[in-house]
């Protein structure tokens, strides 16, 4: 079972993408990074490569690093170039049926020992587990966002996750230098369980105007030593990826203390999505950013 993952599979080309390929590139794995647009796996690429080099320029990796990392890494815009990866860790939007459906095209190409896992921040794994053809290879691999800053990755088991894919994936985990908290296959895991309905009381508590948006981000960084405000971490999560997490806690666990607050909603209806869109509870278009509310 030692060294049985050595070429990693990548669906998915956003923030969390870009930021897995990175570290998996730096952890000496081979990447494929897969997306439908072309365009973002361009980006990506470009994103990738700036944020190496920013660790070249604080001395946290060697430019050698840096090189041999950004060799390991090709992209694919088809499904085609993933058949003979070990592991694939899927990372597209938090949407249940847009996983289900990368999932069904994903199995008929991979080969049939290789692992399969998502990065998703809320969704069942034993559900995801049943839309692939090998519910015992597949599990749950969440890493949180910045990648390649944050030290913690939750494992999830799915009702059948068999214990080699749990052991190849802490191997896998432990060789990107992150830590791992295990969590029960409970909507949202632990992180996400406690993070999310915290900033969706901020917001109810924006809605219902006990504070405006810097009031509300000031308490909590001062009050609470919180390096970050709730909204201003909303925002840097997505508003989007937000307002899914609480409906799955909210339809999961069927109680009505995780209702997503309307205002929540509204802008997600607006698009306004927080950082991804220059625009969310704060505006992000001028020289700094500026409360919307
Ligand atoms: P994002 O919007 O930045 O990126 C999503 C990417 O998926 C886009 O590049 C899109 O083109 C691509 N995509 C969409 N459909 C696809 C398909 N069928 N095949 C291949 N690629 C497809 O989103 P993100 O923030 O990177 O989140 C991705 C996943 O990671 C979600 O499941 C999210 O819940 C989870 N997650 C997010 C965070 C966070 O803080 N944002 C943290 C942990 C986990």
């Amino acid at each position: 079972m030692a060294d049985m993952i050595r070429k990693v599979g990548v669906i998915g080309s956003g923030q969390m993408g870009n930021g897995i390929a990175h570290v998996a590139a730096l952890g000496g794995f081979d990447v494929v990074l897969n997306d439908v647009s072309a365009e973002r796996l361009k980006s990506a690429m470009a994103t990738i490569n700036g944020n190496l080099s920013r660790q070249v320029a604080k001395k946290i990796i060697t430019e050698d690093a840096r090189k041999a990392a950004l060799d390991r890494i090709v992209s694919s815009d088809s499904m085609d170039g993933l058949a003979d990866c070990d592991l694939v860790i899927e990372t597209a939007v938090e949407k249940e049926e847009v996983k289900r459906k990368i999932f069904q095209d994903l199995c008929t190409v991979l080969k049939p020992e290789a692992i399969v896992a998502s990065n998703t921040s809320s969704i069942s794994i034993t559900r995801l587990a049943a839309s692939t053809d090998r519910p015992e290879k597949f599990i749950g691999i969440h890493f949180m966002n910045p990648v390649p800053l944050m030290e913690l990755v939750e494992l999830i088991r799915g009702i059948a996750t068999d214990d080699a894919t749990f052991d190849a994936s802490k191997e896998f985990v432990t060789k990107l230098g992150k830590q791992i908290a295990v969590s029960e296959d409970f909507p949202a895991f632990i992180v996400n369980r406690i993070l999310l309905p915290m900033i969706n009381e901020a917001i109810y508590t924006l809605y219902e105007g006990v504070g405006n948006v810097e009031a509300i981000d000031a308490a909590m960084k001062l009050g609470a030593h919180h390096p970050m405000g709730p909204l201003e971490l909303a925002d840097f999560i997505g508003l989007d990826t937000c307002l899914s997490i609480m409906q799955v806690l909210h339809e999961g666990l069927a109680d009505s203390k995780y209702r997503p607050c309307p205002l929540l909603v509204k802008y997600v209806e607006a698009g306004w999505l927080g950082r991804k869109t220059q625009r969310g509870f704060y505006d992000y278009r001028g020289e700094k950013p500026v409360p919307t509310r």
